[in-house]
This record gives C-alpha cells, structure tokens and sequence, in this order.
C-alpha cells in the first residue's frame, strides 16, 4: 500500500514552491499571469515553465501558450505536438490505442525517468499481478510490492464540449519531461504517467471546427444557434461515458484497452461543468465490487488536493459533508458513480 500512497505525490509535486536551476520561460509566465483573470487562480505551482533548449515548449511550437484566449487545438495539432515530445525526450513515448468510428487515432502517451521507460514491460507486470488474486498469492504482493511502480492514468477530453483537458494534458506533459524541480523529478522518477489526450477524438475535430466556425466571434448567445455542435461522435456523444457495459464505442475501447494493459493504480477521468474546480469522490452509492477502502483513499487523495491549493491562496470551501472527488472511476459494475458535485 505504500506505493499507492506514492500517487498523492503527484498533486503535492506540481503545488509544492519550485527551486529551479534551470531557465525558467519568462514570457511564458506573462503570458500566464495575463491570462488569469484573477490572482487568487494564480497558485505558484502553475507558474514557471522551464525553457528547455531542445524540447519545445507549446509557446515554442504553436506560438501561443496553452490556455491563450481564443486557441483550441484539433487532434492533428495535439498528436503532432506529443509526436515532437517523444522524438526530443527519452521519457516520453506515445502508442496508438484504438481508432475511432471515424477513423482517427486514439493513444496513449507514457511519461517516466529512464528506469521506467526501460523497463515498462517489468512494471506492467507487476501491476497486472498485484490487480490479480488469482495468479498471485498474498505474499508474493508483499514482495512484488518492493520493485513496483504506481501508474497514473490521466483520462483527456472524453465530453468533447469540455474544452480544456486536451489543451492542458500539453503542457503538463510538457512539464514532466523538462522539469528538474525536486518534486516532478519524484514524479518521473516514482511514478509511471499515462496520458490519453483526446479520448473522443471525434467529437474534439468538430468542437474545435464549430468554436472557429460559430463560437469564437459570437457576442450574442440568443441568436438561435447552439453554443456547441449538435452532435460529436458518429453514434453517440454526451452519453458516451454510459457505453461501461456495452463497451460499443471506440472511446470506450480505446479507455478499457489502456486500462486492461496497465492496471492503473489511480485514474482520473478530466471533465469540466461549472467555471471554478471541483474535486470530487461522488456520494455514492458506490459499486460494490469497489473496495471500501479505496473509496476512502478518493477522500483522503481529493481533500489534499484542496488542502495544497489552499495553502497556495487559493479561495476554497468545503461544504461540510460533500466531500470531493479526485477520481471518476470508470464504473463496471452498472452503477453509474454520481460524480459532478460542485464544492467550490
Ligand atoms: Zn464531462
């Protein structure tokens, strides 16, 4: 258990005040700091950028930073820009997982130190014993325990009017590549990261066609057309994550396929529904086939995040027993997890 415990890292890494040896992008952090309407939304660990000389940054490679008004990046764009991050850095690799109804890609993008990429197959197998009781005896756990790594499953853009995980999964893989910043090194070093950039792939190309075709310009939202496009994947959209059982949709396959291949230890599903952050557990009821005490590490995980964000400056409030959810977990069992409960 107390490499699962390592996961927790993840979020105290990226909160934690950096001490920087290396060149940190100062045009970047204006533009940062430009772009945030507020400076109580400015937490120190979304400042400094590192300006690496051979790994470009996506200032440096699409000429805005992410998160710049008025941006949004199609698949094409996303792909060719994790594509340059695994021919620039020994720590990341991308894989093709899937391809969608309509023919696009889905992948998945591995982050880790030289010990993980190296040995990725090794820490696969450990994760798929430790998920196994059936091929693994209790003590043999105790003992893979010792060399395992936890794995990290960052789930992007599976509502496709959801904008902002696709572009932010970018620069944060970004940053775990290039930072030398104690805390992301302890990321890449303990930790194997999994990104899925776009699940719905579909449905981010006409996202991203209707907000440069209708969106952008708009001053007016009563004019009788719809904010977002009608539909997005070729049989399903909002509702493609109620496809658990039937498994029909590539998105879906694309996720079960990382999922059964890895064993994540935590996988945290990136969703957007009111303008401020949320982190949230759901209130259940639960799956049951979900252990008891997992559900509780939810909790435990969900109310540090909130804690480091506050010990940042970051206005929070925590209503009482709406406690908060860090991971949607991808529901198998039929009970669809209640998980959009807004707690700031
Ligand atoms: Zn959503």
């Amino acid at each position: 258990m107390k490499k699962v415990l390592l996961i927790g890292t993840i979020s105290y890494c990226l909160m934690s005040s950096p001490v920087f040896a290396q060149e940190i992008d100062a045009e970047y952090n204006n533009k940062i700091k430009e772009y945030t309407t507020d400076s109580r939304f400015l937490p120190a660990s979304v400042m400094n950028v590192v300006d690496h000389p051979t790994i470009p940054s996506p200032l440096k490679h699409f000429g805005e930073i992410i998160g710049s008004p008025g941006v949004m990046h199609n698949t094409s764009k996303i792909y060719e820009y994790y594509q340059l991050l695994a021919e620039k850095s020994p720590h990341l690799q991308i894989k093709q997982v899937e391809t969608t109804e309509e023919g696009r890609p889905i992948y998945v993008v591995i982050i880790g130190n030289d010990d993980s990429m190296e040995k990725l197959d090794i820490y696969k197998n450990h994760l798929n014993r430790l998920a196994d009781p059936r091929i693994t005896t209790p003590s043999e756990a105790e003992t893979i325990l010792e060399s395992a790594k936890p794995v990290y499953y960052l789930n992007g853009g599976m509502h496709s009017t959801e904008m902002g995980s696709p572009e932010m999964l970018m620069e944060l893989a970004y940053r775990l590549v290039t930072s030398e910043e104690k805390t992301i090194k302890q990321i890449r070093d303990n930790v194997i990261v999994l990104i899925n950039p776009v699940s719905e792939p579909d449905g981010r190309d006409k996202l991203v066609d209707w907000y440069y075709r209708y969106s952008k310009t708009r001053t007016e939202w009563d004019d009788g057309y719809p904010r977002s496009a009608p539909y997005w994947g070729k049989y399903v959209f909002h509702d493609n994550n109620r496809d658990g059982l039937q498994v029909s949709q590539a998105i879906t396959k694309g996720i079960f396929s990382i999922f059964y291949e890895w064993h994540p230890t935590v996988m945290l599903d990136l969703h957007e529904s009111v303008p401020l952050l949320y982190i949230s557990t759901g209130t259940g009821p639960y799956n049951e086939q979900i252990d008891p005490v997992t559900i509780g590490e939810w909790q435990v995980m969900a109310n540090h995040d909130i804690t480091t964000l506050a010990a940042q400056g970051m206005p929070v409030h925590l209503p009482g027993l709406f406690m908060t959810l860090v991971a949607r977990i991808w529901d198998l069992g039929g009970k669809q997890p209640q998980f959009q409960r807004a707690i700031l």
